[in-house]
């Protein structure tokens, strides 16, 4: 697979693709993107990923694996983009779709994520693995965990519905339950992986999360003959999918399969809603799902959060 990361940061594009990599050795920056040779891939994408196998694996060469022995797959992705006639007559919007992420094998978009996040680290070797989680990150890198014989520890704040820690676990994962905030429940089990030497998920900062779900923006415009939708929305917590998204529409206008890129509008329900709160305050960052009292625009400790 002919791919190589290149540092957003620094622009060093020579970073090695046998490692996991943390941030860049060079700069310290913690933004590393793989990139494809775009002008051999073109003609492979227009010409032959349609007759493919219906999942987000029809686009292999797009992604950061090296050998195919290596992928964990339950047919994740190749979700149906449905036409929705009667809300587009109620909204006056005649070419409305959905993309129904809820036909993935645990039922959330976080099937790619876990696919692929999971591929890489059976690829290099990583046999436990600590992710902290508001619910559907848990469940999907649990399925997938358990089927390539990895060890997960998930770290879930207590407002994680019941079931959804049940079913976790049923899945043979560790289960910490943590009476805090999310952001404060990553700070555990970032330590928690420190201290015992593991691996830890870095969500949206990992390659693999973001690249999983470039495939979604893939089949959108595979979907609709290779085009570009004027807009693409999405609710979010933290803003991966859209992050990932972007990335893909991006790669396709690089291959000349699509003119233009979406505008991209992000959604937040009210109770996470932690853009949207530093947006009506003026704020240049954000905290998960609050703004803290002692909020000190110049203090060195203030870092960027996300809640995925
Ligand atoms: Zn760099």
């Amino acid at each position: 697979m002919s791919w190589y990361v290149v540092c957003t940061n620094c622009g060093r594009d020579d970073l090695p693709t046998d490692q996991l990599l943390a941030a860049c050795p060079s700069c310290g920056g913690e933004w590393l993107d793989p990139r494809y040779d775009y002008d051999r891939l073109a003609p492979v994408m227009r010409e032959e990923t349609g007759a493919r196998s219906c999942t987000m694996w029809r686009f292999r060469e797009w992604l950061p694996v090296h050998k195919d022995e290596h992928i964990v797959t339950m047919g994740e992705g190749g979700t149906p983009l449905l036409r929705l006639k009667n809300l587009s007559l109620m909204l006056g919007i005649p070419h409305l779709y959905l993309k129904d992420e809820r036909q993935g094998p645990t039922a959330s978009f976080k099937d790619r994520q876990a696919s692929l996040a999971i591929s890489v680290l059976r690829e290099h070797g990583i046999r436990e693995v600590v992710v902290a989680s508001t619910g559907n990150v848990a469940i999907s890198y649990s399925a997938y965990a358990a089927q390539a014989g990895i060890k997960l520890w998930t770290f879930l704040t207590s407002s994680v519905p019941a079931d959804k820690m049940r079913e976790v676990a049923l899945y043979g994962s560790e289960v910490v339950k943590v009476t805090a905030t999310y952001d404060r429940t990553k700070q555990v089990a970032a330590r928690f992986a420190e201290q015992r030497g593991l691996f830890l998920d870095r969500g949206i900062k990992g390659m693999a999360a973001r690249e999983s779900m470039k495939t979604i923006a893939y089949e959108i415009a595979q979907q609709l003959g290779w085009r570009s939708p004027d807009w693409y929305i999405q609710a979010v917590s933290g803003g991966l999918g859209p992050v990932g998204v972007l990335k893909g529409f991006w790669e396709l206008r690089e291959m000349g399969l699509v003119e233009t890129m979406p505008k991209i509008a992000c959604i937040q329900a009210a109770g996470c809603a932690p853009m949207v709160r530093a947006w009506e305050q003026g704020l240049p960052q954000t905290c998960c799902g609050r703004i803290p009292s002692d909020f000190d625009h110049h203090s060195s400790h203030w870092r960027p959060r996300h809640c995925l």
